[in-house]
């Protein structure tokens, strides 16, 4: 049995679960190496409290699991076989975890099938473990990290006034992938009063001299962790005057948010630390979300920097800090970094230069 196995089975030992479901996506990854593709044919990982964890999956699907080094039991089962009687056999009555991801049609299924078991979400085990990362993870944050500021690096060659948003967007999706990773997560180019959508992704318009871009970029490495950063530019002549204003607070809050956040202080703290600095110079109604989300195998996980959360940030934690300021139909500017608390503070795996980059 897997260390991170092991480490589930005591975190679901302190909450009370008896078994836990998981089915394809990351927390199947995380526990188990296997990257399996979310199919219609059930595949489950049944991790009971004691006793030996199993992988339920298609017979078809048993060598694909193999290469992916397994090393726990696998129950296959037939294309006419009921696979969810193959998880109850393997279950003791009790709370058992299901993945928070799993779909309806699975959960429902399970609890007709176990009546005499509560079901309840797998998460709360899951991500004690995912958000503390382990020092080889935090090498492959590192890692795609480097890779996506090695894209921000190149934005000359793409960024320049009479392109289209997706024009750009097209080169930067190509060089995610020639910068080091296997797959493009996410391209956001947003141009002028394209850019105060904080989740715009790209459109045809076309961009014009002065106007600031807010370039927001991520993939996902081979060794399958994500990258995720924004920098913020501006092409051909000056932008507006109040950009540069807010532009300039928003600098000294993203600087003083990744001053403050470190091993022993709350993730709240981190956002409002950035929040009352803006709010100061004027710009409270312009940061309309929350300052950052962890970081790892997928982009947003736990642990969230947003107000209310009082979690205690710990060494090998690691998350965006990314405020921003959108005027409505105007601009935006957002400043993202990834970093990951060290024992004593932290390290910001984002090299680039933060101030507005003149192309
Ligand atoms: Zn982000
Ligand atoms: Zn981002």
């Amino acid at each position: 049995m897997t260390d991170r196995l092991a480490r589930a089975r005591q975190q679901m030992a302190e909450r009370g679960l008896s078994s836990l479901l998981i089915t394809p996506g990351a927390d199947l990854r995380y526990l188990t190496g296997y990257h399996a593709k979310p199919l219609e044919r059930l595949t489950c990982l049944v991790l009971p409290v004691d006793g030996e964890p199993t992988l339920v999956a298609p017979a078809l699907e048993k060598a694909a699991a193999q290469a992916a080094g397994l090393t726990i039991d696998i129950a296959t089962w037939g294309e006419n076989d009921d696979p969810f009687s193959l998880v109850a056999d393997l279950l003791s009555e009790g709370t058992i975890g299901v993945d928070n991801q799993m779909w309806a049609e699975r959960v429902l299924t399970l609890q007709e099938r176990l009546p005499g078991s509560h079901l309840t979400l797998a998460g709360p085990v899951v991500n004690e473990l995912r958000m503390r990362k382990e020092p080889a993870e935090i090498d492959a944050l590192r890692e795609a990290s480097a890779s996506i500021d090695r894209v921000h690096a190149r934005m000359g060659e793409w960024l320049r006034t009479g392109r289209t948003e997706r024009e750009v967007g097209a080169d930067i999706a190509r060089a995610i992938v020639e910068e080091g990773h296997e797959a493009v997560d996410f391209v956001i180019v947003g141009s002028g009063p394209n850019g105060s959508s904080p989740h715009h992704e790209v459109s045809d318009r076309v961009i014009e001299a002065g106007e600031p871009v807010v370039v927001d970029i991520g993939g996902t490495t081979p060794a399958g962790y994500c990258s995720d950063s924004t920098r913020n530019y501006v092409v051909g002549s000056q932008p507006p005057d109040d950009y540069l204003a807010a532009y300039a607070a928003l600098e000294q809050a993203q600087a003083a948010q990744r001053a403050h956040a470190r091993p022993g202080v709350s993730a709240e703290s981190v956002d409002a630390v950035g929040r009352n600095l803006l709010a100061e110079a004027g710009y409270a109604d312009l940061f309309i979300h929350r300052t950052g989300h962890g970081i790892g195998q997928e982009t947003h996980e736990e642990p969230y920097i947003i107000a209310g959360n009082d979690l205690v940030l710990e060494p090998g934690m690691a998350f965006s800090i990314e405020p921003g300021c959108y005027a409505q139909g105007r601009w935006g500017a957002r400043i993202e970094d990834i970093a990951v608390c060290t024992d004593e503070g932290l390290e910001v795996l984002n090299q680039r230069p933060r101030e507005l980059v003149v192309l």
